[in-house]
């Protein structure tokens, strides 16, 4: 038996009625924006339960255009977590600003006790990012964010299909970024993203940036980028969009089922607390397990298709040579790069595939 990571060959069996829309597209050949991009962003906003929806390339260009909206540049400091994807540091790199990290807790979320002590004067926002698809206290780091005057931007960019306090990820900070790279609980065939916000000024900027800074063909206003996301993949995305809810809860039927059998394997193989109050996308499954490299090379040599989410801690990458870190300055997310794997839960893994994996996971810690 084998159980795979990669879902998309179940998730676009059938392809034929995103076909269909295709050659509508075709047919009006309208492939920038349009009709398409507008409708998909209407649904997104209200499944968000915000005003603005602005679709992107990319989940990377959401993060950059949400950063640039709200002025972040070269001089301001800008706080996010050390155990996240590149994407949460390179984009505020790439306005410029200097990424000041802080480590995570045991729910892989970053550390909110953690978040004052790296203020400086230079702070002007703090970028907590949705990992794995469960949520960070968003409560305490909006009150963090007030106190001291900082603006608060989501990467929910594996946050879709999450819920905390019953209010979906997107409508805590001030403008937030999403991903639909094919590897995300919403995805398309290839890369998208948005923005979302209830703010009208920055949406409005937002959606000028995206498009060149043109108020209309002939008019530029600002000096912006070409940021759009394609009708082709806008088409995707709505039809994703309506398989999302069913996606999610299998994903947690999983997740659930892994966590009761995985909870008797403590001590050897150490699960996150799940709050009462997040309801997890289960993006990535995480746990910590002893003797990680020995297990992982067991399971996959049994078929079982398990990662890590990541086995080099971004703050020792080469690229982060300049932010001056070192063995040792993230403790938390250093272990975890030793013992976290990432096993298979997405919805299209039956109980026999779930079962499969438990038995060889016990097996080896017999
Ligand atoms: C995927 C991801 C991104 C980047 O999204 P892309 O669409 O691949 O550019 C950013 N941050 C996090 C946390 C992600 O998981």
């Amino acid at each position: 038996m084998k159980v795979p990571y990669n879902y998309l060959p179940y998730e676009f069996k059938n392809p034929y009625p995103i076909f269909n829309q295709w050659k509508k597209l075709i047919k009006s050949t309208q492939f920038t924006l349009g009709p398409y991009i507008e409708k998909f962003e209407k649904e997104f906003a209200k499944y968000v339960g915000v005003k603005h929806c602005i679709s992107t390339n990319n989940g990377t260009d959401a993060l950059i255009l949400c950063l640039k909206s709200i002025g972040i540049s070269p001089g301001d400091e800008v706080i996010t977590v050390s155990n996240t994807f590149y994407a949460s540091v390179g984009a505020i790199v790439s306005c410029g600003a200097t990424p000041v990290l802080v480590d995570c807790d045991n729910r892989y979320q970053i550390d909110v006790n953690l978040i004052q002590k790296a203020i400086t004067r230079k702070t002007k926002a703090i970028l907590p990012v949705h990992w794995g698809g469960a949520s960070p206290d968003m409560i305490k780091i909006n009150k963090i964010a007030k106190k001291n005057k900082l603006f608060v931007i989501e990467d929910a960019c594996m946050g879709i299909g999450a819920q905390l306090n019953k209010k979906r990820p997107g409508t805590f900070g001030i403008a937030n970024a999403f991903s639909m790279h094919p590897l995300k609980t919403l995805n398309v065939m290839g890369d998208g993203g948005m923005v979302v916000t209830n703010n009208d000024k920055l949406a409005n900027w937002i959606k000028k940036f995206r498009n060149h800074g043109m108020t209309n063909r002939d008019n530029i206003e600002i000096w912006g980028e070409n940021k759009r996301l394609q009708p082709l993949q806008a088409i995707v995305a709505s039809h994703q969009l309506k398989k999302v809810k069913k996606t999610i809860q299998q994903r947690n039927i999983n997740a659930s089922y892994l966590d009761r059998k995985l909870k008797e394997l403590f001590p050897n193989v150490i699960l996150p607390p799940r709050k009462k109050n997040n309801v997890e996308a289960f993006a990535l499954y995480m746990g910590l397990f002893k003797n990680r490299d020995k297990l992982m090379k067991y399971l996959l040599k049994s078929g079982i298709d398990v990662k890590i989410h990541y086995p080099k801690p971004l703050h020792l990458q080469r690229a982060a040579k300049n932010l001056n870190y070192k063995k040792g300055s993230f403790p938390v997310s250093e272990k975890q790069a030793r013992k976290l794997l990432t096993l298979p839960v997405h919805q299209y893994l039956s109980k026999k595939h779930l079962n499969f994996m438990l038995n060889k996971i016990k097996l080896f810690y017999r």
